[in-house]
């Protein structure tokens, strides 16, 4: 008889609890999985997927006026928010099945409810009790609002994706990509966006050429972008809601969604009577390894706070399984992670920006554009697309590479292989162009710009 119920018990169904479990069970490991919310986690149910089909549905209103300098005649046009969220719904209603039948079909048990760490062997859910060799916590992160009167008239992410109606006006509070990315749905889909940021500039830790360049292509929108601005307090009124700011001024809104960060989701999981040590942001702290401080306790994706992002989650999913199941210990890679922010326009961006190049390296050659693309000669549009090339002079290598522009998560997935392969300028300048694209500047720019 097996000493343990399970050779792993993964708490938390989402991007890197789901695939570290089938990695797992196809190597032969007993595996468990517990789910207290939804199968695929934040990222299938409201994160990236969701996120994603709502940003294809604020392009039509840029789409539908564009069409004309194309010679369009495009009919009268109205937007329903019910059939987009319907459809929506629809869509990941399907992803949750595929998941369902992903885990079954690896062999994996699944277990419906709530997890909690008994010991460092046993997890309990309601009053059923398991032991396992292993636990993984996979359990994520969630939404983190400020303490501010009337805080509760305020919604998050997770309720955006589910409003009734889309709002007439509406406030979005934060500078990070969520908050810029909702902004721009919600102003794609016909809404009054005010977007507030306490900092002086949003989109910390992006490139300050890109922050710039955003910030200047939201404004042209008519996004109505106000840094060093927070909200006091929010009070209900009759059909609305009054936002007191931190300058005395009142601003109205049918709807505020704060996306000032996420939290890991480690409350109330029995992580510190195992001994499972947490950072000051309540992060399980893991060593290289995905190991936290009990040693046949781990964690991987959100809830440890590295690279939040589904395929970081997923790759650390992957490691996992191979360090416990394939007898091949692996450490993650979160050197030159890619990253998008699907606003309009995207930004792409991988490897370092410029302020952190400067610290690691000695001297920079620094190539930057900015350029009007083709499409909008004819339409008129003017939204800019800014490209930037960081390349440390020694080595010649490329160690960074940032795009403001359509379709920029599209284009830097292909140059983050470039640069992982540690490629060079002067390989970047051998490759012929692929013309007319915008992509083709990242190989055609010659002129540095700062040395
Ligand atoms: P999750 O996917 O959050 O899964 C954790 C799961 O654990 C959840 O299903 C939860 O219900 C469950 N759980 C928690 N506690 C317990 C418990 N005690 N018992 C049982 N179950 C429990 N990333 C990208 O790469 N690209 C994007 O475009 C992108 N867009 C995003 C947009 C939004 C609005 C948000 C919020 C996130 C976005 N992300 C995006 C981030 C991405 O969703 C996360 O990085 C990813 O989901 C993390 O995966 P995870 O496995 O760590 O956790």
């Amino acid at each position: 008889m097996a000493r343990y119920d399970y050779d792993l018990f993964t708490i938390g169904a989402g991007s890197g609890g789901v695939r570290a479990s089938r990695v797992s069970a196809g190597l032969g490991a007993r595996v468990a999985i517990a789910e207290e919310r939804y199968l695929g986690g934040t990222c299938v149910n409201v994160g990236c997927i969701p996120k994603k089909l709502l940003v294809y549905a604020s392009h039509y209103t840029e789409d539908f006026e564009d069409a004309r300098a194309y010679g369009w005649t495009v009919g009268k046009s109205s937007f329903d928010w019910a059939t987009l969220i319907r459809n929506k719904d629809r869509e990941i209603a399907r992803l949750n099945e595929v998941y369902r039948k992903l885990l079954d079909q690896s062999g994996v048990k699944r277990i419906e409810g709530r997890a909690r760490i008994v010991d460092q062997n046993t997890v309990a859910i309601g009053d059923r009790t398991f032991s396992a060799k292993n636990i993984l916590i996979a359990t994520g992160s969630w939404p983190s609002v400020p303490e501010i009167p009337g805080i509760e008239h305020a919604i998050t992410s997770n309720e955006a994706f589910h409003l009734k109606q889309l709002p007439r006006r509406v406030i979005v509070v934060g500078g990070g990509y969520i908050a810029v990315e909702f902004a721009s749905i919600f102003h794609g889909l016909g809404a009054e966006t005010t977007e507030l940021y306490r900092g002086p500039l949003f989109l910390r830790g992006f490139d300050h050429d890109v922050r710039q360049v955003m910030a200047e292509e939201m404004r042209k929108k008519e996004i109505d972008l106000r840094f060093d601005l927070n909200i006091e307090s929010i009070e209900q009124a009759d059909d609305h809601l009054l936002a007191t700011l931190s300058d005395g001024s009142k601003l109205e809104a049918d709807q505020i969604m704060y996306a000032t960060g996420r939290l890991p989701a480690t409350s109330d999981l029995g992580l510190e009577e195992a001994g499972v040590e947490l950072n000051q942001k309540g992060a399980v702290v893991v060593d290289e390894f995905s190991r936290s401080t009990v040693a046949n306790i781990w964690a991987i994706g959100d809830v440890t706070d590295r690279i939040n992002l589904t395929p970081v989650a997923i790759h650390e999913g992957m490691a996992l399984a191979e360090t416990l199941f394939h007898d091949r210990p692996t450490k993650p890679d979160h050197e030159n992670v890619a990253s998008a922010v699907f606003s309009q326009p995207q930004i792409g961006a991988v490897g370092l920006n410029e302020t952190k190049a400067r610290e690691r390296y000695t001297e920079l050659e620094i190539f930057r554009t900015r350029f009007r693309p083709l499409k909008h000669t004819l339409t008129g549009q003017d939204e800019t697309t800014m490209m930037k090339l960081i390349v440390d002079r020694a080595s010649g290598r490329v160690v960074g590479a940032h795009m403001v522009g359509p379709e920029a998560g599209e284009i830097i997935q292909g140059i983050a292989i470039a640069i992982k392969c540690r490629a060079t300028k002067a390989e970047f300048d051998a490759t012929i162009g692929l013309h007319p694209t915008s992509a083709e500047e990242f190989v055609t720019m010659r002129e540095s710009v700062v040395n």
